[in-house]
């Protein structure tokens, strides 16, 4: 009898009870196989998530930084302080391209805008500027400007997400400063904002980036919450990608078929060979298949390392007691130690952190579930101390922290840049002496203890500078940088203020004795001639002191006292010093005074003209008449220009005053017996303030004085700032049809070299050499010396200040041309002009 399954013999019952069992058995170990695999399938898929949400995280954040610092190199900058934290320099911002269309067309911004309490002060929209207000754009705009400012505090940019013209966006914002701000001045509150769209190739580089693919911004609604999508703070908008399920794969290809082979078994159980060959087939089928899913997730680590290896960071992982568990091949190379040698060795051991400890961080993390970073050191292999920034985030399963992850960055250099840039938000680039910041902060230290604080002017600079070049004076400052260190202390300080000024703070200065002989050894170790490659110049200096002993008062009083000590300094004539006293400081006062009742009087027509001659050589014939600005002062009576005309070059009333003569001097003109020419002195602070050509040409058009009837008497320190944009102006004028007379000739210095260049027709030569003719050769020559260069060029020339017959005859035998000076007339007003005009007293010079 055959043995069956049904109802076998002994034997066969054994075998079916074995069999049976055996497929039970088998039965059992697959279902188990099944449900692991299920697990396995679960897992993997959740830790591909959790890998890609951290590259997407990691993404983000790295993008923010970008925005920020990039944001941070424009906002933290002097320049951009100057221009635009008050009304927006749009020149400097726009046309020049400091802030402007390369920003969209290089850096891909979408806008730029300066934004305050009060609006938006500039915007440039797609590289165009443009009037459209930030919050017009975007629903976002106060939050920005909050976020600022919060994060202006630590002198940090902010950055999130916002709404731009309905599309999603990045947007980096930052108080608008300079690397450093004096405490003593207001906080400042202009925003510097950018902002770049999330389009979609912006966010597919993004994507790259981190080795994600599919990087899209949808709207929170359509999009599941958990595993592939994260939140745009801010904004109802999450980002999403693609992400590889190797664990759905598995299923697909093991599960299934796993369950089938399943079913059969059941099904078969009783046909125990060929369902156990069958059964063993399906798990060699699916051991195979098995290998082969676990190739796709070898692939997909390897990814994962591949991303690893190519960031600029190195990143870490470690198990719940913060061992080391993996550490990415860049760690070789950034630190020079071997991987190796760090695996299972706690991380506290690798980086230290001396404000908080790293241990307990960690474990902050893994309570709250945040990502947080830290600065922290360690030593390379060659003990070298490194800067680092960890970021990092505990590894959540099920609940349970599993252990940390996260990257180090090398900020070593951020760190140094950081420090290089304090140097020099403190220091002056060219000299390298300490600048006006670092001078505040050694005045306001905590110890006030008495010191001298000097502010010191080198006379004589300016014409180095412009004769010889810009180069040549950096020699020259550089010099006397070098020489103020040496006769310092090393406890004392040398600032530069900017351009040929000087502060030397001393401690413990002592008596005035002292300070004198100090002051005295400073001066003399100026005058030391100074070596220019063949040449050697001489400068000297003008010093202010003031000693806080006996004028205590915060550090901007000590300026300032040292400020008036060192005009009266000047006005005491070069290489001296003065002391700061408060009669001085009356002094000062006085002239602001004055300042204001000039800008008073200006409006309240208190100016008036006099008029002064000046005639052909024969001393009958009339040329011209000089206007002569006289204020008349109400307390102290009619005032000379010398009184005033400083003052209002020093504010900006020179411009007023300059055209209220024009005008009043062409207007006199015009109704004049004598078609005379009339002069009128041009200020060279007017040159650089206002625009003079068409300030002359509405002169001439509001009077109807013809232009060949005016004349503008300009001084060579008018060629001395800017040499180019005089030339420009002064051909302008010329194209006018007015004259140009260059006064007080052979003061100024290389005049002759301007009198080529520039479009003078006469010279007048200064009433310093007229008024030694006579008494010194040397000056006689220098006087025949002009008149011949004015006749080898074709210019005219007059003698200002004659003040004796023996004077008008020598000029007379040298052939000058023209004079003018008290001996002929002094000048006049304007009632006694007209009179003389009138009674035939003069006769009329045929005009040029
Ligand atoms: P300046 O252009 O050299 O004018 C000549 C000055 O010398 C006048 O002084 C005049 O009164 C004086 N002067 C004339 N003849 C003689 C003389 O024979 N001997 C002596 N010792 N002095 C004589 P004033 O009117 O006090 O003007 C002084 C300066 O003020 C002028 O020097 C000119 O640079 C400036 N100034 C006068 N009016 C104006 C003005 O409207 N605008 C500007 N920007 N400056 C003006
Ligand atoms: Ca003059
Ligand atoms: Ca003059």
């Amino acid at each position: 009898m055959e043995a069956t399954f049904g109802n076998g013999s002994p034997r066969s019952r054994v075998v079916r009870k074995l069999t049976l069992t055996f497929a039970g058995l088998l039965l059992l170990a697959l279902a188990l196989a099944m449900v692991s695999l299920y697990r396995i399938a679960q897992s993997l898929d959740e830790r591909e998530r959790a890998q890609s949400r951290f590259h997407a995280e990691s993404a983000l954040a790295q993008l923010q930084k970008n925005e920020r610092s990039f944001l941070l190199t424009h906002a933290l900058w002097q320049a951009a302080f100057d221009h635009m934290a008050g009304p927006v320099d749009r020149h400097w911002a726009y046309d020049e391209d400091n802030v402007g269309a390369t920003l969209y067309s290089e850096d891909g911004y979408e806008g730029v805008f300066v934004i305050d309490d009060d609006g938006t002060h500039y915007a440039v929209l797609e590289g165009q500027l443009s009037e459209r207000a930030f919050e017009r754009l975007t629903p976002s705009a106060a939050s920005v400007l909050r976020q600022a400012r919060q994060a202006g505090e630590q002198q940090q940019a902010a950055s999130g997400y916002l709404l731009f013209r309905g599309q999603p966006a990045v947007f980096s914002a930052a108080v608008i400063r300079p690397p450093t701000m004096p405490h003593h001045l207001p906080a400042p509150s202009a925003v510097l904002v950018f902002v770049r769209v999330l389009d979609p190739a912006m966010l597919k580089a993004l994507g790259e980036s981190v080795g994600l693919s599919g990087f899209a911004v949808a709207k929170a609604g359509d999009v599941p919450r958990e595993g592939v999508s994260l939140p745009l703070a801010g904004i109802d908008q999450r980002l999403t990608w693609h992400v590889e399920q190797p664990g759905q794969q598995l299923v697909r290809r093991v599960l299934l078929p796993a369950g089938l082979a399943l079913a059969v078994i059941a099904l078969l159980m009783l046909a125990v060979a060929r369902q156990a060959m069958r059964a063993s087939a399906a798990i060699d089928r699916s051991h195979r298949q098995l290998a082969a899913s676990k190739t796709a997730l070898e692939t997909s680590e390897a990814r994962f390392k591949a991303v690893a290896e190519a960031a600029s960071d190195w990143i870490w992982e470690t198990d719940a007691q913060q061992h080391l568990t993996y550490l990415s091949a860049r760690f070789a190379e950034l630190t020079g130690h071997p991987v190796e040698h760090w695996l299972e060795q706690p991380l506290q051991q690798l980086l230290a952190c001396d404000t908080c400890q790293i241990e307990h961080w960690l474990q902050g993390l893994a309570s709250t579930e945040s990502t947080g970073s830290l600065r922290c050191q360690y030593r390379d292999r060659l003990g070298q101390l490194r800067e680092s920034r960890i970021a990092a985030r505990a590894i959540i399963e099920q609940g349970t922290c599993k252990g940390f992850r996260g990257t180090c960055s090398d900020i070593t250099d951020e760190v140094a840049a950081h420090a290089q840039i304090q140097h020099l938000s403190l220091h002056d680039a060219l000299t390298g002496l300490p600048n006006r910041n670092k001078l505040f902060r050694f005045l306001e230290r905590d110890e006030p203890m008495p010191l001298a604080l000097l502010m010191l002017d080198l006379d004589n600079f300016k014409p180095i500078n412009d004769s010889m070049g810009h180069p040549a004076g950096d020699t020259v400052l550089m010099e006397v940088a070098t020489r103020l260190g040496q006769v310092t202390r090393e406890s004392d300080l040398v600032a530069r203020l900017g351009g040929d000024e000087f502060i030397l703070v001393l401690a413990r200065p002592g008596h005035r004795e002292e300070m004198d002989r100090f002051c005295a050894r400073l001066i003399e170790a100026l005058r030391q001639p100074i070596k220019l490659d063949g040449h050697s110049v001489q400068v000297g200096a003008s010093i202010g002191v003031v000693l806080s002993a006996e004028y205590p008062g915060t550090p901007g009083d000590l300026i300032r006292y040292a400020d008036v000590a060192l005009y009266s300094a000047k006005q005491a004539g070069k290489n001296t010093w003065r002391y700061f006293s408060t009669q001085l400081n009356a002094a000062l006062l006085e002239k602001r005074t004055l300042e204001g009742e000039l800008r008073e009087g200006i409006a309240r027509g208190e100016l008036l003209l006099h008029f002064q001659p000046r005639f052909k050589v024969d001393g009958v014939t009339v040329a011209s008449a000089e206007a002569l600005v006289r204020w008349r002062h109400p307390r102290l009576g009619l005032l000379r220009p010398d009184s005033f005309i400083t003052l209002a070059e020093e504010s900006d009333l020179i411009v007023q005053l300059g055209n209220w003569v024009l005008e009043e001097a062409c207007s006199r003109a015009r109704a004049w017996p004598l078609q005379i020419m009339v002069s009128v002195n041009m200020s060279p602070a007017q040159f650089s303030r206002s625009d003079v050509v068409r300030d002359v040409a509405d002169a001439l058009r509001r009077t109807g004085l013809p232009a060949h009837r005016l004349e503008l008497e300009i001084t060579e320190n008018v060629m001395l700032n800017d040499v180019e944009g005089a030339l420009h102006t002064m051909n302008a004028l010329k194209e006018l049809g007015i004259r140009l007379n260059m006064d007080d000739f052979g003061t100024g210095y290389s005049s002759l070299g301007y009198l080529r260049t520039y479009p003078f027709d006469s010279i007048k030569i200064d009433k310093r050499f007229v008024q030694s003719l006579g008494k010194s050769e040397s000056d006689r020559s220098v006087v025949q010396a002009i008149i011949n260069l004015g006749n080898a060029m074709g210019m005219t020339v007059t003698a200002e200040g004659v003040e004796t017959a023996e004077q008008l005859a020598l000029l007379s035998d040298d052939q000058c041309h023209e004079v003018q000076g008290f001996l002929l007339s002094e000048p006049v007003e304007h009632a006694a002009l007209m009179r003389l005009m009138q009674a035939g007293v003069m006769a009329a010079h045929p005009l040029p």
